[in-house]
């Protein structure tokens, strides 16, 4: 399953598959969002911005590189 023309991003960061402690919907975030990621199911916060780093709320489930 490859895919074409796909942002690579740097090193430092990249794209994780979250899922949602509320509903369990999967979502793709950024590890380094300047924006909070919210849940497109429930609502609920899958993310949290402190500037430099990202936190994750939910459950980490893999990579989406
Ligand atoms: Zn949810």
């Amino acid at each position: 399953m490859k895919k074409d023309h796909q942002l690579i991003p740097e090193p430092s960061s990249k794209f994780q598959k979250v899922s949602c402690q509320e509903c369990q919907e999967v979502q793709v975030v950024y590890s380094h969002a300047t924006m909070p990621v919210i849940c497109n199911f429930c609502g609920n916060a899958l993310t949290k911005s402190t500037g430099s780093k990202t936190i994750v709320f939910g459950q980490i489930v893999g990579s989406a590189e």
